[in-house]
């Protein structure tokens, strides 16, 4: 039924959007996918990325796409996606446009299981650098196919980012390699690859939807299991409401801090660097929070 609406929906647009310019179209799932794109595409003559409308939350968790973001994907020559669940519209897209070359940043990517149950795998894959990197590879391997004529200068964009990758991924892992505990609380599973790649514990993630009100009851065996733990840190999300973790900080006098999961960010002049600057600035905060040596 949906997948009737959205064809005679595009047909519609098909008909009333005027003839377009000749300059190709890069279009991108939501942020993090949005940042590796624009590396990709530096300086690219005649190519043009856009991302598809920001969801509320940053993350796209149960998004629908609108008549909008419809019209972006028809007029798009390629469409760039993080995968692993993460677009749970995918399949509406593939009916409705059978002929728009889809890339999967998540090929071949080791996915770790979702802790929502909403979708079998976590699919906040970029959070560990090293991903990141077989993100750009997939994604650049998507572009080069769809814009043939622009191969070698992809292929380029695509090595420099590498090497900038690389490095944020040793500076991850030996910023974190001395901290006194490993332990961590989230209140969003965004961070579980970031823990397995640089050796911390995701001891609890509170929230299981994204911004959910915990019950009496949750919050209750929330303060209990924060007790039991040892009173590791919290760490909340600036995409996402505090209000549970600063109750039990109230109660436990655990810590709060802030991890940005580099999933909403500046809409206009976006340094190209940004994801690396979100990642370091988390690293910094993580060894506060975790004792880390003194330089
Ligand atoms: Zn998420």
């Amino acid at each position: 039924m949906r997948t009737k609406m959205l064809a005679a929906l595009l047909a519609a647009l098909l008909l009333f959007t005027p003839a377009l310019a000749a300059a190709e179209t890069v279009v991108t799932s939501f942020y993090p996918i949005y940042l590796l794109a624009l590396n990709l595409c530096a300086d690219l003559p005649e190519v043009e990325v856009v991302n598809l409308a920001p969801p509320q939350t940053g993350c796209l968790h149960d998004v629908q796409l609108t008549a909008g973001d419809m019209r972006a994907l028809a007029e798009a020559d390629v469409f760039l996606v993080n995968g692993a669940g993460m677009e749970s519209y995918l399949t509406h897209v593939f009916d409705a446009l059978p002929e728009l070359p889809v890339a999967d940043a998540s090929a071949g990517v080791e996915l770790l299981p979702s802790l929502t149950g909403e979708t079998p795998f976590n699919p906040h894959i970029w959070l560990d650098a090293g991903n990141a990197m077989a993100m750009v590879r997939n994604l650049a391997e998507g572009l080069m196919a769809a814009l043939p004529a622009q191969a070698e200068r992809i292929a380029a964009n695509r090595d420099a980012y590498l090497a900038r990758l690389e490095a944020l991924d040793a500076e991850l892992r030996e910023g974190l390699a001395d901290v006194a505990r490993r332990d961590i609380v989230t209140f969003h599973e965004a961070f579980p690859y970031f823990a397995k790649a640089y050796g911390l514990n995701v001891a609890a993630v509170v929230a299981k939807e994204p911004g959910d009100a915990l019950s009496p009851r949750e919050l209750a065996e929330l303060i209990e299991t924060e007790r039991s733990l040892g009173n590791p840190p919290l760490f909340t999300e600036p995409q996402y409401a505090d209000l549970a973790a600063q109750t039990v900080a109230a109660e436990t006098g655990a810590a709060v801090y802030e991890l940005d999961p580099c999933v909403t960010g500046p809409e206009t002049d976006i340094p190209l660097t940004y994801y690396e600057d979100v990642m370091r600035a988390n690293l910094a905060v993580l060894r506060e929070a975790l004792g880390a040596a003194e330089e």
